[in-house]
């Protein structure tokens, strides 16, 4: 049994963490796993009705980000397809070119496989961000040279909400001979993405971030762009990632990539909630620091400091008021460490342990948006 741990109210605010299954995506789920569980790699017709399900929802997933049905594979989540392409076309280019610029704010499972890479002699090299987190273009012009096969940087970041300028990061790559794989996690469901119209070659994707299932992801790569196999095996997904397919995430994650518009149309009325917690914390606090941009940042993501006031504390009583919001991103929620993101955007570490991301999503009321800023009203007036 699981202990119940909830209050009596029940305010998510941590999207940008996950977001629950919606309801034609549960349903989708559950006739899959009915009726739909032969192997799609048999040859007999229970199991060319599983791979038909996969084709479809591959052709949802790949309408829902501008591309052709045979560019987008299905991984078991995004840090897996980070991981699949970045290893893979470093392999493919290795050693011919040896060089990848990326960005000092992407998530962990970006960063991480970067650094594992230099283990295997690739130079990785973070261009810098500004205040906002977004990236120096001019910098990122005299970083690329012609050992450089790769510039990564993510659409939008998952901890203050950051949009790129990746069309124009694209550019410079390809005056210069590199690709470009950009981490369109948290973009997918809350911005539109085209990655033809982005002009990148490699994208990756999460179903859970967008109102779909946990455990199901999926890499785009441009037709004719370098891979290489990463899970050896079957021949499943064009033989680069092998293993039976988990058909029910799949078709919910097809389902989830349905609503795209829907969703985005419903995350551009977050802004003026944003707007609204934003001025009144401000006047509340008057120290706040704003960690997210003003401009050319997600409407859903709200990120601040609490100038004398820990990230822990905050986020305790606020889990006790039935409120859930996360400090930094929730894989480094259990880190002592302050944040790679906002150590990079020049917060001290004081500043940065301080943090809450508030992140809102679809279903999101203005009530709630009024009981969060009366139960932090209250604690700041308690703790003055
Ligand atoms: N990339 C970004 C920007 C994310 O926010 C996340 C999840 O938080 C991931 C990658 C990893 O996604 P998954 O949970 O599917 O591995």
């Amino acid at each position: 049994m699981i202990k119940r741990l909830l209050s009596k109210r029940n305010v998510y605010f941590d999207h940008n963490a996950t977001t629950h299954i919606a309801s034609p995506v549960r349903s989708i789920m559950n006739r899959v796993m009915k009726s739909y569980w032969g192997n799609p790699s048999s040859g007999y017709a229970k199991g060319k009705m599983s791979a038909q399900i996969i084709e479809r929802a591959r052709e949802q997933v790949a309408a829902a980000i501008g591309a052709h049905s045979h560019e987008v594979y299905f991984a078991s989540c995004a840090t897996e397809s980070n991981n699949a392409l970045l290893k893979t076309v470093s392999d493919h280019f290795y050693p011919e070119k040896n060089k990848i610029i990326s960005t000092p704010i992407e998530h962990p499972s970006v960063i991480n496989t970067l650094e594992y890479l230099k283990g295997k002699n690739i130079t990785v090299q973070y261009c810098p961000v500004d205040r906002a987190g977004h990236i120096i273009l001019e910098e990122l012009e005299a970083m690329v040279d012609d050992r450089t096969f790769l510039v990564c940087c993510m659409l939008a970041n998952n901890e203050i909400g950051t949009v790129q300028d990746v069309k124009k990061v694209a550019a410079i790559a390809k005056s210069k001979g590199a690709l470009v794989f950009s981490d369109c996690v948290q973009a997918l469901g809350k911005i539109p993405v085209n990655v033809k119209e982005l002009g990148v070659d490699y994208a990756t994707f999460s179903a859970h971030k967008l109102y779909g299932p946990k455990g199901i992801g999926a890499w785009y790569a441009r037709i004719s762009s370098p891979l290489i196999p990463f899970l050896h095996g079957g021949h499943q997904e064009e033989g680069m990632r092998a293993g039976t397919e988990s058909i029910h995430n799949i078709a919910g994650f097809g389902e989830a990539c349905k609503h795209i518009n829907k969703l985005v149309t419903a995350a551009a009325k977050n802004q003026s909630q944003k707007k609204i917690f934003l001025s009144e914390l401000k006047t509340m606090k008057e120290d706040l620091i704003i960690n997210s941009p003003m401009d050319n940042c997600l409407t859903n993501t709200i990120n601040v400091s609490f100038p004398g006031i820990g990230s822990g504390e905050l986020m305790k009583m606020l889990d006790y008021n039935g409120i859930a919001v996360s400090a930094g991103s929730a894989c480094s929620t259990s880190l002592k460490k302050p944040s790679h993101v906002l150590k990079a955007i020049g917060l001290t570490d004081e500043a940065a342990q301080e943090s809450i991301r508030i992140s809102l999503g679809i279903e999101t009321k203005d009530k709630d948006i009024r009981y969060a800023l009366k139960v932090i009203k209250q604690y700041i007036e308690q703790n003055k």
